[in-house]
């Protein structure tokens, strides 16, 4: 199907794309990758009266390691941050994260704004935005705010941002010291979304005990869900019958959908065993991360 007549605006800046978004309330909507927006047009499932096309604002491609994380504009390709990531040690969780997300091609066109703010409840980037943390930056007209990354997934597909505010940059926090990540999925065939998704966090002290723990799944509900594992972990050395035993009484609490992807049972069962995956690897991680900064002293 073709999609609905629009008018179509080209800002070149931050400015000029707010208010373009004033002038239409809220029928008009941003365009970045088009890998989500355009083929719901084409189903007629979205109708704005008009596409404010932010591909020629300049400054929102950028990508930045800071001591304190990394912040990567929200018009960073999925494919540039990716290739990006796969030099970066401190950031393979990123990589590993977005080589999920659908095919090349899409990869070369979605954006990492744009995943986020379309927020589906199985895409990759949303859940490691909410396990790993961090804010975006948005500009509306107001101004600019920033929303934490734990408030920024409301319910399906829907985001705390305003439908007049555009999402400029996004903070993501660096992993602690002594600190490793895992991300792991399972979907139906290479390139699909995710059925479940897992991503965590772990962070050990020098004798390998584990300090810190977070653990975030998509697909398990609305928005990513991080479940409170770090009490059931913290102070003892890697156990995989405690964490298989943490699993089993927090995903019970976990209230998934069902559908033809997979029943809400095997996708409690799909969470225990990503759950226990990508928490062994980041421990694993975080104690190699420990060792070397030994040696390195
Ligand atoms: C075949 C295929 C497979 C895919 N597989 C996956 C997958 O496995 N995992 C996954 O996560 N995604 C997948 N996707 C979706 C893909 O990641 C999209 O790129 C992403 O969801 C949206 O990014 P975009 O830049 O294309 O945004 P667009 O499609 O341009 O926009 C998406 C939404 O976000 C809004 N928006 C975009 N940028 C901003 C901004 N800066 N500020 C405010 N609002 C904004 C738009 O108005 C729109 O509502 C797939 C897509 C295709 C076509």
């Amino acid at each position: 199907m073709k999609p609905p007549r629009f008018d179509y605006l080209q800002p070149e800046t931050v400015d000029e794309a707010v208010a373009a978004l004033a002038e239409y309330g809220s029928e008009a909507k941003i365009l970045a990758g088009g890998q989500s927006l355009i083929p719901l047009l084409n189903m007629r499932l979205a109708t704005p009266a008009a596409l404010v096309d932010l591909n020629r604002v300049q400054g929102l491609a950028g990508i930045e390691a800071t001591p304190s994380g990394l912040v990567t504009g929200s018009l960073v390709r999925q494919a540039a941050l990716l290739a990006w990531a796969k030099a970066q040690p401190a950031w393979r969780v990123l990589a590993e994260a977005i080589s999920h997300i659908g095919h090349p091609q899409t990869r070369n066109a979605g954006t990492v704004g744009g995943s986020l703010v379309h927020a589906d409840p199985s895409a990759e980037l949303p859940l490691l935005f909410v396990t790993l943390g961090g804010r975006a930056e948005v500009e509306g007209p107001s101004g600019r705010r920033a929303v934490e990354a734990q408030d920024f997934f409301q319910f399906l597909f829907t985001t705390a941002l305003s439908p007049q505010e555009v999402l400029t940059a996004i903070h993501w926090h660096a992993l602690p010291p002594r600190g490793g990540a895992a991300f792991a999925e399972f979907s139906r065939r290479r390139g699909d979304f995710a059925v479940v998704a897992a991503a965590a966090v772990v962070r050990v002290d020098e004798e390998h005990r584990i300090s810190g723990a977070r653990l975030g799944f998509s697909g398990m509900g609305p928005v990513p869900q991080l479940v409170e594992i770090e009490p059931y972990l913290a102070g003892g050395a890697w156990s995989a019958e405690g964490a298989a035993s943490a699993l089993a009484e927090l995903v019970a609490g976990l209230d998934p959908p069902g559908d033809l992807a997979a029943s809400p049972e095997q996708r409690r069962r799909l969470a225990r065993v990503l759950g226990a995956d990508v928490l062994a690897r980041a421990y694993q991680r975080a104690v190699a991360v420990s060792d070397s900064d030994r040696e390195g002293r």
